[in-house]
């Protein structure tokens, strides 16, 4: 395939340097004059740029920069690429920490939200800045620095942690680390007996696909089971370099999953939705996640409502491939995690009966067996409760199985991640 077009500041430069992810790294588009210039903004829009500087990080790698249309003022790639003047404004909704990640950070640089998984932050830095970086309150800030202390910390914690089975590894983005220094962190976690899969969430296949080299491929497959998840949020960044990046990967044998932002003005539209993920199962991605966007401070510009959410899920499922939908989920705020948000197709029940609807409106009935016994296939019966670590009613799925009529009113229930935190903090 023809390579993508690139802007004609960069239309003299070498093949072998434009596809070699150091030199797009040290031609990123950096300081505010830079992206000025690029952006060929006005004097005024100029101030403007700079100030922003002052708050927030900027990197435009010179191919993301070609894949932006600069005479179009709502282009779908510069939205996501170019400072506005609306990210200084907070709306009062918005707070820094809005999903509530350091409540449960029992060390640095790690999020242990869920009982059995940990999200691991093993660098603040992103070849691109996304406007809409939900970590805005981390990313970019720490500079160079290395932090091999607080890495280890977070390793031990995985070790001394039998629950963790799976560690998503994530950043920042954590494929701007150098490949010796990913695959020490990936020698030592594969080394933990209990941890089952590794994960990475990276934006690196669309922003900076060169970085996807065969070697780094190589030393990636030594350590599976891997699974990558990338982040697309407009067809127009699946261009014939992302779906090489791509192809490298799932080549090396790691699945590919894919989560998108949902972004008023990039893509809140069922038609670009649509597209995109027909696109993407073409890469052989896997739509997993469309994220709700967060109440990042500076980001309500980009904000759609949830509704528009469901109408897009609406308009997938059963009107195309089953696994060409992703779940829809927002991230509470308060930190409850993630939250699945689909559809009714229920519309109405009796006791043994259901009423359904499908993707076309028509109505049919389910009738459940009248004879079943809840028996476990594994004899273990009604005592078969999703684990607990104290016996008690701890998630709607163990009340479902419990004796218990109700939760404990008071509060919400303490996970072992949080208890572990609010002992770390205490010093115990
Ligand atoms: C999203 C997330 C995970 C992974 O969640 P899955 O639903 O398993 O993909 C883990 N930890 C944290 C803190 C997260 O935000
Ligand atoms: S790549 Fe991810 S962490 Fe980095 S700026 Fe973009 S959304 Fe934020």
């Amino acid at each position: 395939m023809e390579p993508s077009k690139r802007h004609p500041r960069w239309a003299e430069v070498a093949p072998e340097q434009w596809n070699d992810w150091r030199w797009q790294v040290s031609h990123s588009l950096k300081n505010a004059d830079d992206l000025a210039d690029f952006m060929q903004c006005s004097e005024g829009q100029r101030e403007e740029v700079r100030r922003l500087s002052r708050n927030f990080r900027f990197a435009l790698t010179p191919y993301y920069a070609s894949l932006i249309d600069l005479n179009d003022p709502d282009d779908p790639v510069g939205l996501q690429a170019f400072p506005q003047s609306m990210e200084l404004v907070s709306a009062p909704e918005e707070e820094q920490d809005h999903i509530g990640e350091e409540h449960y950070s029992p060390v640095k640089r790690i999020v242990h939200r869920y009982p059995d998984r940990v999200l691991f932050i093993l660098t603040e830095q992103c070849s691109f800045y996304c406007r809409f970086c939900t970590r805005r309150r981390i990313v970019g800030g720490g500079m160079h620095g290395e932090y091999l202390d607080e890495i280890q910390e977070a390793i031990t914690y995985i070790a001394e942690t039998p629950q963790i089975r799976d560690v998503l590894i994530s950043g920042g983005d954590p494929f701007v680390y150098a490949d010796e220094k990913l695959e020490g962190v990936l020698a030592k976690l594969r080394a933990i007996e209990h941890v089952e899969i590794i994960r990475f969430g990276t934006r690196v296949p669309v922003v900076i696909p060169m970085r996807i080299t065969s070697e780094l491929c190589s030393m990636l497959r030594k350590y599976h089971p891997i699974y990558v998840n990338t982040h697309f949020n407009h067809p127009r960044e699946i261009t014939p370099e992302s779906a090489a990046a791509c192809a490298r990967l799932a080549d090396a044998g790691m699945p590919l999953g894919n989560q998108t932002v949902l972004m008023r003005g990039v893509n809140d539209c069922p038609v670009v939705m649509k597209k995109l993920v027909h696109e993407l199962l073409k890469i052989r991605v896997r739509p997993y996640y469309l994220y709700q966007a967060d109440l990042a401070p500076g980001t309500k510009h980009f904000r759609a409502p949830i509704s528009k959410g469901i109408e897009i899920i609406e308009s997938l499922r059963g009107h195309t491939t089953g696994f060409a939908v992703p779940n829809f989920v927002v991230d509470m705020v308060g930190g409850g995690g993630k939250v699945p948000i689909a559809p009714n197709y229920v519309v109405s029940q009796a006791p043994g009966k259901w009423v359904l609807r499908n993707f076309e409106g028509f109505m049919s009935t389910y009738t459940e067996p009248d004879d079943y016994e809840d028996r476990c296939p594994e004899k273990c019966g009604a005592s078969h409760a999703t684990p607990s670590t104290n016996g008690k009613v701890q998630s709607v799925a163990s009340l479902l199985r419990s004796r218990a009529p109700a939760m404990k009113a008071k509060g919400r229930q303490q996970t072992a991640a949080a208890a572990r935190v609010r002992a770390v903090r205490q010093g115990t």
